[in-house]
């Protein structure tokens, strides 16, 4: 209090001995919020409901938007791929049947009402360029990347946002009273780990530190939108300093970092959590204080009716055609202690919880082989689950399925198929998750394998035809028959890796 009279007392003063100046008023911090949201592939709550839902999301954004009228909504990339959903097909408004890819999160996102997003790696999931873009053109939000342009017909471009090209950068005005717009500049970086033919990356700093440097002279400060690994986050701080805070993604679990006077901030995946960073900017003295604050989304919190009736359009779509499957999508299956491992990072470098799960499920539904391995590419989910575990969790952690084989292998064939699925193939798709492996030496059932004698394996049929990436030479092995039905504690079991996992998980 002291302190604030003084303060006016030195401005009171200020004003009477400089009369030329008088009419100067020095202007008050401008004052916003930045709702940050990051790696969202799931519209609906997890765990049994409590956890994340967009709908949720959307009524925290109208109670900030009752705290301050200048709420913006950002999500950090990784949101239009992978899920369940994304893989079924739907009548378009051309009645063609057209992959979904997306196009849930993009009609819930635009209810909810985010503003601005970037590109994550599983952006580019979507094989087809001229879908992504649809996509794109179908969000009410923008889109802004720095480093990453399509390829197309051999030419470099933009992507575009309908009729716009997305923006290296952009900026957002915010009203001021009695003064110019506080001009927020944007710019958002992604990754370049997912190496699809129509995407062309540019050096992530070199990008950054460029496009900051265009951005500067027009703004009055900037927010980077991240989708990067936190050690790239920080150095990218403390190579190109000047940017506040990184809105970030990639990385699933909360985090936040202080790097060069960078505030580095990273919710939960999957909407569990939300960041609120409550920002302050003294345009007088060029500096920006911020106030972050996690909130978890839980079902404490009611849904926006609007943002609900969109998600429950499209699960109403996805577990009708899982019923149509034979799947019972919202039945609890376990209750787990432990979370299930399926982080992409993780299951395609090593062996997680979650794998060896499935390759218990697998031998104890299919017993008797010597080996059993499965592309870890199968297990889609990227993320990990906690707590309760539904049909759908299942579901969407192997969201193309498939029929599992038994085939004979001769030793030295064996051999090589788990040298380049455990070694040659680390960090794809085809690294293998195995069982009755020892990774170290490959040695199986604790014996070196013999070249001479043959062994019986069980894998995915998609293996086995030779479709995975470097271990095309299965497909000399398989003849294409396989069991359409497994028997289980004496009853028939459809020979499907989901309908597998779902009855060894609810033993
Ligand atoms: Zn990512």
């Amino acid at each position: 209090m002291r302190q604030l009279f003084l303060l006016l007392f030195a401005l009171l003063i200020t004003a009477c001995t400089a009369p030329t100046v008088a009419t100067v008023v020095r202007e008050a911090p401008v004052e916003f919020i930045i709702l940050q949201l990051n790696d969202v592939y799931e519209i609906a709550p997890l765990e049994g409901g409590k956890a994340g839902g967009l709908a949720r999301v959307a009524t925290v954004r109208q109670e900030l938007l009752r705290e301050n009228p200048y709420v913006i909504t950002m999500l950090a990339g990784d949101f239009l791929s992978p899920s369940f959903l994304g893989t079924m097909k739907f009548e378009n408004e051309a009645g063609e049947r057209e992959k979904i890819a997306g196009l849930q999160m993009v009609e819930t996102l635009n209810a909810m009402g985010l503003d601005y997003a970037t590109f994550g790696n599983h952006e580019f999931d979507i094989k087809d360029r001229a879908l992504l873009e649809k996509r794109l053109a179908q969000s009410d939000f923008q889109y802004t990347v720095c480093n990453a342009t399509a390829v197309v017909d051999g030419r470099e471009r933009a992507f575009m946002q309908g009729n716009k090209p997305v923006p290296e950068y952009l900026i957002h005005e915010i009203p001021v009273a009695n003064g110019a717009p506080l001009r927020l500049g944007l710019l958002g970086v992604v990754l370049p780990f997912n190496q699809i033919n129509y995407v062309k990356y540019t050096d992530v700093t070199e990008s950054f530190r460029s496009t900051l440097k265009q951005l500067q002279p027009v703004s009055d400060l900037a927010v980077a939108i991240t989708h990067l690994n936190v050690d790239e986050d920080e150095a990218l701080a403390a190579d190109v300093p000047g940017v506040p805070l990184f809105v970030g993604g990639h990385d699933h679990s909360q985090l936040s970092r202080y790097v060069e006077r960078t505030v580095i901030a990273k919710a939960d995946a999957n909407a569990k959590t939300v960041y609120i960073h409550r920002i302050s900017h003294d345009r007088n003295s060029g500096k920006t204080s911020i106030s972050s604050t996690i909130r978890k989304i839980d079902d404490t919190i009611a849904d926006e009716p609007a943002t609900k009736a969109v998600v429950d359009k499209w699960l109403a779509r996805a577990f009708t055609v899982m019923e149509d499957m034979g799947f019972e999508p919202r039945r609890e299956v376990a209750e787990i202690d432990e979370p299930l491992v399926c982080k992409e990072s993780l299951i395609r470098t090593s062996q997680t919880n979650y794998g060896r799960l499935t390759m218990d499920a697998i031998a104890a539904a299919m017993p008797g082989a010597d080996v059993y391995f499965i592309n870890s590419g199968t297990m889609r989910l990227d993320d990990n689950i906690f707590n309760v575990v539904t049909e759908y969790d299942i579901l969407r952690t192997y969201p193309f399925g498939g029929k599992l084989v038994r085939i004979e292998l001769p030793g030295e064939v064996l051999e090589r198929a788990l040298q380049t699925g455990i070694r040659d193939n680390l960090g794809e798709g085809g690294y293998l998750q195995y069982k009755n492996v020892n990774p170290s030496d490959l040695a199986v059932n604790g014996e070196v394998i013999d070249p001479g004698k043959n062994y019986s394996v069980v894998l995915p049929e998609f293996v086995a035809k030779g479709y995975e990436a470097n271990l095309e030479f299965l497909g000399d092995h398989y003849d294409g028959t396989n069991e359409e039905m497994l028997t289980v504690d004496g009853k028939p079991l459809r020979n499907d890796i989901r309908d597998v996992v779902i009855w060894y998980m609810g033993r």
